[in-house]
């Protein structure tokens, strides 16, 4: 019987699949890329990711991940910044049965040698959204089926991410990713406009001024992938990034390649002028909010640094049956949304996430609280950092009250997987030189949003000892010397030079 295997070494594994009409598929070696038919060895065991486009699952399914996940897992699943689910800590074979149930129910693609691909980015509040230009949800799905009907795409770097924005509220145009399309108005005419990546590394993808019209955003999509790999060398374990061949090309000259596959015209329009722009701010799907559709709201879950114990996701899931369409979206920024829920039940539908031990309040520190694995998943961390997080989450708790999130992100190095944007304030895990030896401490970065700085200005060295206290200090600060209750912390910090905030928060002590 075909299983999953980890080698003796812990290190290599081997996966027999059934495949889609029953022919046996074999995946061997190793990939850094984590999926449902390529798990990866973790510090803590075996991590399978679960590819769930647009992020949108129905109860069925998250019912069927919480069996695999208390059966074979840790008990839990953790939300991606991709808005995939993680199963960690598997130490035992998962046999071909469940894997083809997990295919059956939509869960990992009917074409498993694609299903490490990144997963396709969209708003998690896609077809909901009262602002929103455009349901993007339509578009996922097409250029999944497209990846899954396309062997030759399985060549694509499995860091190869798409991201289509449909213009709402809820933005997830500034996430990393290689290629976006984002709804804009132009002259009441509705586009995509196109978004590449090309420079350096770890920046959102660059504005071509391109204009797509709906129809042509998918042909345009399937050129970009195309020329991509015409550029590649398809066999190699270590595949060029997006990225990297349209700096080697140059940006007009792929663009061109791009154009010579298309039987219509690129046309850009680099202009501006005549585009509606909409500030978003992160984080703000936290919380019950109106849908489009009268008389329907959703409602933003907060999830403690994106987990969701088992019993959690069954809640959720039942919640979503009881009271909504039976759906769950998860975000990528590692909450989830439980939508279509009548304006009669939000109380009660309230009430009852209070009792899976889960909130929607934007004045819970965990609500953009984001740390990488930590330690315990990953051997390149200086620190634990998913338990200095709750520790500070948990300490506080009861000594700052916010009014509006702060996005606080832990990262074990300079990798920093778990969160490739800014944040309001970064935690750097290093290893800090005291008089009794080296403990573990946290470079304090804050702020600022330019292309020099990967994580803003660094603000102080200091030990988790002291950690809580100094955020403590900075929150109270940041609440009591803000201009408006507008300003956010980032604007905040933004106004001082490091030495003045430092002034001000020594000042509060
Ligand atoms: S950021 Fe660094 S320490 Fe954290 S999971 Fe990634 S590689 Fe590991």
């Amino acid at each position: 019987m075909p299983t999953l295997r980890l080698s003796s070494t812990g290190t290599y594994y081997l996966l027999s699949a059934l495949h889609g009409e029953g022919v046996l598929v074999v995946l061997s070696g190793f990939t850094k890329c984590p999926g449902l038919f390529y798990a990866t060895p973790a510090q803590d065991g075996i991590l399978s990711r679960i590819r769930i486009p647009g992020g949108i699952l129905n109860s069925k399914q998250c019912r069927a991940i919480a069996d695999i996940a208390q059966e074979y897992g840790g008990g839990y699943v953790d939300v991606t910044n991709r808005a995939n689910l993680q199963i960690r800590e598997i130490h035992q074979r998962i046999n071909a049965e469940v894997l083809q149930r997990l295919q059956e129910l939509g869960l990992g693609s009917s074409n498993a040698t694609v299903d490490q691909i990144r997963n396709i980015m969209t708003s998690p509040t896609a077809g909901i959204d009262p602002q929103e230009l455009v349901d993007t949800r339509p578009f996922v799905q097409a250029w999944d089926n497209y990846i899954t009907a396309n062997s030759q795409l399985s060549a694509l770097s499995a860091k190869f991410s798409v991201c289509f924005d449909g213009g709402g509220m809820i933005s997830v145009s500034d996430r990393i990713n290689d290629i976006v399309f984002a709804a804009v108005l132009v002259d009441e005419n509705l586009y995509f406009r196109l978004y590449v990546s090309v420079g350096a590394k770890g920046q959102p993808a660059k504005d071509t001024g391109i204009l797509l019209s709906l129809e042509n955003c998918l042909p345009a999509l399937a050129a970009l992938a195309d020329v991509y790999l015409a550029h590649i060398d398809t066999n190699s374990k270590h595949k060029l990034r997006l990225r990297e061949v349209v700096n080697s090309l140059g940006c007009e000259n792929y663009l061109q390649q791009v154009q010579q596959r298309l039987t219509f015209a690129l046309s850009a329009s680099p202009q501006k002028k005549g585009f509606i722009e909409r500030k978003t701010t992160n984080y703000c799907h936290i919380g019950v909010h109106p849908q489009r559709q009268p008389s329907l709201f959703y409602l933003g879950v907060v999830l403690p640094l994106g987990r969701l114990e088992t019993m959690q996701i069954l809640g959720l899931a039942e919640l979503a049956e009881k009271y909504g369409s039976g759906t769950l979206r998860l975000t990528p920024w590692q909450n989830v949304l439980l939508t279509d829920i009548p304006q009669k039940w939000v109380a009660d539908v309230q009430r009852e996430i209070s009792a899976l031990g889960l909130d929607c309040s934007v004045s819970n520190i965990n609500s953009a609280l984001v740390a990488c694995s930590g330690k315990k998943g990953c051997a390149a961390s200086a620190t634990d950092t998913k338990v200095d997080a709750l520790t500070l989450a948990e300490y506080l708790k009861t000594r700052v009250s916010l009014d509006s999130p702060v996005n606080l992100h832990f990262s074990g190095c300079a990798k920093s997987c778990a969160q490739h944007s800014k944040s309001d304030i970064t935690l750097l895990g290093v290893n800090v030189e005291q008089d009794n030896g080296m403990v573990e401490g946290y470079r304090v970065y804050l702020g600022v949003d330019d292309n020099e700085q990967k994580f803003g200005r660094e603000y102080e060295l200091v030990t988790v000892a002291k950690l809580p206290a100094l955020i403590e200090r900075m929150l109270l600060v940041y609440k009591t010397q803000r201009l408006n209750l507008e300003e956010t912390f980032r604007e905040f910090v933004n106004r001082y030079e490091i030495t003045q905030l430092k002034q001000l928060c020594d000042r509060s002590l």
